[in-house]
C-alpha cells in the first residue's frame, strides 16, 4: 500500500513540484544522493574508493521528453567520463535510457549512447544500462543487443520481479553479457511481475545461480548481485562457495547510503564491492523509489518535514 503510494507519488508531477520546493525534504534526500554536483559525486567517490570500494555513478534524470534535454544529458555523461579520467577515480557509470532520448527515437538514444560509449571506451570506462519500467523493457533490451554487437563496455540490469527475466537472463548468458541483477524498483501489475516479495526473492535466488552457472561463465557472462538483502547475499555466497566460482565472475553492488556495514562486511570478506551512487538536482524520483521500498524512510522523512 505505502510502497504504491510512493511509487505513484515519484511520476507525478504535481508532488514532485511540492517535494523539490521543500528543504528539509532535498536534506533528506542526501542520505541516498551524493549532491547536486559533479564535484560532490567526485567527493563522494574518492571517499569510497579509499575505503576499497568501486563506484558506478549516476547522473540523474530520466523521462526527458525533449531532444535539447536528451542531448543535455549525453554531454553531462561525457563531462563525467573526462572527470573521471582526469580524476582517476575508480568509477564507472550508469544511465537510464529515458534520459538519452528513448522516449523521443531510439536513433536519438542510440546516438547519444554511442557517443557515451565511445568516450567510456576511450578512457577505459564500463557503462551499465539502468532498466526502467515495463513500458521500456522491450526497447531497452533492443538498444542493448544492438550496442554490445559493437561494444565490450556496457552491460544491463535485470529485474527479478518480471515473469521474462529468466528467458532474458538465459539469452544474455548466451551472449556473454554483463548483467546486473536487482529485484526491481517501479510499479508494476501482476501480468508482469510477481505481486508476492517471497517470489521475487526466490527468483533472485535462482537467477543469481542461473548466471554464475559454468554455462553462463564458458560465454563471458559476468553478474552484478545488486542487492542489500541479506538473505539475497547469503544465498549467492553459497553458491559461490559450493562451486568455485571464481571472484573475477561476479561482484556485489548495493546503493550508496543503503546498508554501508553489509557493504564493508562484503569488503572485508575480500569481495568485490561496486556502490551506485547517484548525483544531480534531478533527485526526485529515484528518491521516491527509495521511499517506496522502506517503510522506516517515510518516518524519517515525515519527522524532518515536522521539524522544519
Ligand atoms: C546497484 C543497484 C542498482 C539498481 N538498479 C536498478 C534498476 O536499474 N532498475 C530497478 O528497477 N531497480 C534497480 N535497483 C533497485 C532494486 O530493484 C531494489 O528496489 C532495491 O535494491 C531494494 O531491494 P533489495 O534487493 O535491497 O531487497 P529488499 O528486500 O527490498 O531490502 C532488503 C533490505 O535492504 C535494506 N533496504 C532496501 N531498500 C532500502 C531503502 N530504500 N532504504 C533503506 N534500506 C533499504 C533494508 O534493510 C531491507 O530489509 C538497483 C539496486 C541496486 C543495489
Amino acid at each position: 500500500m505505502m510502497r504504491s503510494f510512493f511509487l505513484y507519488l515519484s511520476a507525478a508531477d504535481w508532488a514532485k513540484n511540492l517535494v523539490m520546493r521543500m528543504g528539509p525534504a532535498r536534506r533528506t534526500a542526501y542520505r541516498f544522493v551524493a549532491g547536486d554536483t559533479l564535484d560532490d559525486a567526485l567527493e563522494v567517490t574518492r571517499r569510497l574508493n579509499a575505503q576499497g570500494m568501486g563506484v558506478s555513478l549516476d547522473h540523474l534524470g530520466e523521462s526527458v521528453t525533449d531532444e535539447a534535454g536528451a542531448r543535455q544529458a549525453m554531454q553531462e555523461y561525457l563531462v563525467l567520463l573526462d572527470a573521471i579520467r582526469d580524476n582517476g577515480i575508480n568509477a564507472a557509470v550508469s544511465l537510464k535510457l529515458t534520459q538519452l532520448g528513448l522516449d523521443i527515437s531510439e536513433d536519438l538514444c542510440e546516438t547519444h549512447m554511442r557517443q557515451i560509449l565511445d568516450r567510456a571506451r576511450d578512457t577505459g570506462r564500463h557503462v551499465t544500462i539502468d532498466m526502467e519500467s515495463t513500458a521500456h523493457t522491450d526497447a531497452t533490451l533492443r538498444m542493448f543487443r544492438t550496442l554490445h554487437a559493437d561494444y565490450d563496455n556496457v552491460g544491463i540490469v535485470i529485474q527479478a520481479y518480471l515473469y521474462r527475466s529468466e528467458a532474458d537472463m538465459r539469452a544474455l548468458a548466451e551472449e556473454g553479457a554483463f548483467v546486473r541483477l536487482c529485484k526491481g524498483a517501479y510499479k508494476e501489475p501482476p501480468e508482469h511481475a510477481f505481486p508476492d516479495k517471497t517470489d521475487v526473492d526466490a527468483n533472485f535466488v535462482h537467477l543469481t545461480r542461473l548466471y554464475l552457472s559454468s554455462e553462463a561463465r564458458a560465454n563471458g557472462a559476468y553478474l552484478a548481485i545488486a542487492t542489500h538483502d541479506e538473505k539475497m547475499i547469503a544465498a549467492a555466497r553459497e553458491y559461490i562457495q559450493a562451486n568455485d566460482i571464481p571472484l573475477n565472475a561476479f561482484e556485489f553492488q548495493m546503493l550508496y547510503g543503503i546498508r554501508p556495514k553489509l557493504q564493508e562486511q562484503l569488503r572485508d570478506d575480500g569481495y568485490r564491492v561496486v556502490i551506485y551512487v547517484p548525483y544531480g538536482t534531478q533527485w526526485y524520483p529515484y528518491y521516491m523509489r527509495r521511499l517506496a521500498e522502506r517503510p522506516a524512510n517515510v518516518w524519517f522523512f515525515l519527522t524532518h518535514l515536522v521539524r522544519r
